[in-house]
Formats: C-alpha cells, sequence, structure tokens
C-alpha cells in the first residue's frame, strides 16, 4: 500500500474516539431543508442574472430567439450541461478521494441528492476537507469566467448556464454544510469523517479537547 495515501486514512476507528455527530441526507428534515437551500440559492442566482442582463439592456429580443431549431438546441445543450455537471461533480469528489486514500468508492443517488463516498475507511479531516471542497473550488473556478464570458456573447446562454451555477452553488449546500463542520466544529487534525456518501459520521477524540 502506498504509505502516504494511509496517512489519510484508518480501516479501523482507532481507540479513544467518539462519534460527534451524524449525518443523513436520506433523513426526510435534512433533505428537506438542504433542497430548500439549494432552490433558494439557484432563486437567487437566476435573479441576479436577469438583474445583470437587464441592466445592461440584454434581455429583449436577444433572448427570445424567433426560431425553433435555436430553442431546441439551447434546450439541449440545458438539459445535457444539468445531467453532466451532476456526473462530474461527483466524479471530481471521486477522484479526490481515490488520489488521496486510493480506496473503493461508491456513487449513487437518493431522492434528495447525488453522491460519492469512500464507504470502508474513516478518513483524517485534511484529505476530506479537500474530496469535499474539489467540485466547490473547480465547478466554481470554471463557471465565473464562462458567465462573464457569456454575458457578453450570448444572452440565453448566459441564462442557461447561470442556472446551472445556481445549481452548482445550491447542491453544493451539502458539502458547504460538511466543510463548515470539519473546517470549524471539528477542527482538530485527527478529527476522522466516515463517508458513505449520502451519510457522514464525524469522530473526534474522546479526551483533550479536540485541538490539533
Ligand atoms: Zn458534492
Amino acid at each position: 500500500m502506498n504509505k502516504s495515501k494511509h496517512k489519510n486514512f484508518e480501516r479501523e476507528l482507532p481507540s479513544g474516539y467518539k462519534q460527534a455527530l451524524h449525518l443523513d441526507a436520506r433523513k426526510t428534515l435534512v433533505g428537506i431543508v438542504f433542497n430548500l437551500i439549494s432552490f433558494a440559492v439557484l432563486a437567487v442566482v437566476m435573479v441576479l442574472a436577469i438583474v445583470f442582463l437587464d441592466a445592461a439592456d440584454k434581455t429583449s429580443e436577444d433572448l427570445i430567439p424567433a426560431r425553433l431549431p435555436h430553442n431546441l438546441i439551447a434546450l439541449s445543450v440545458f438539459a445535457i450541461s444539468m445531467v453532466g455537471y451532476i456526473v462530474l461533480h461527483e466524479l471530481v469528489h471521486g477522484v479526490a478521494y481515490k488520489a488521496l486514500t486510493g480506496e473503493r468508492l461508491t456513487f449513487g443517488m437518493s431522492w434528495s441528492c447525488a453522491f460519492c463516498g469512500v464507504p470502508h475507511i474513516y478518513t483524517y479531516r485534511k484529505a476530506a476537507v479537500i474530496s469535499v471542497a474539489s467540485p466547490l473550488v473547480i465547478f466554481t473556478l470554471i463557471f465565473i469566467p464562462l458567465l462573464i464570458l457569456l454575458f457578453f456573447c450570448s444572452p440565453i446562454y448566459f441564462l442557461i448556464f447561470s442556472f446551472i451555477f445556481g445549481l452548482h452553488l445550491g447542491g453544493c449546500s451539502g458539502d458547504i454544510y460538511v466543510l463548515y463542520l470539519l473546517l470549524l466544529k471539528f477542527r482538530g487534525k485527527k478529527t476522522l469523517m466516515k463517508d458513505t456518501g449520502p451519510e457522514q459520521f464525524f469522530y473526534v477524540l474522546e479526551d483533550v479537547s479536540n485541538s490539533p
């Protein structure tokens, strides 16, 4: 086994740890709350996109393509990008987890979210933070220049990709909450997280505070 990868996780929960929190996206309340947050974020992004277009006087005829084929192409781009984004988001989690642990991944979909996890190990905080944050960071860095470009080139594609960007930011609400827990709440670098995909279990050292 690759030693540097093994430093990022444990196969068994070492002694001296206690479970600090269990998060389950499949629980009704958790699923509903995170989906409501996602829709709210998406709505804010779309309102901002329309306000920006309106301020630049780009909401008029440019936005309503007269020809149906144009609409069909735009709709296809929209559908493919949306599904593609969801798949790529989970793949980026997977690539990060794989690079840092080398362990077997799990991918899937529950009623409330798509997910990727590394269910058979306990991942140390640093590797968990990198894996959870990767899609948020990478896609935000891709979307912002893309949206700036589209804003000037094509109002309709600007709106389409604003929607996908809103979906991205809103859809990352669960990841952002996990990052908040890892970065601010369970800050000890020995903190372990077991990520089964829809569920995350957080473990902290039992004794001496949870300090690094
Ligand atoms: Zn995610």
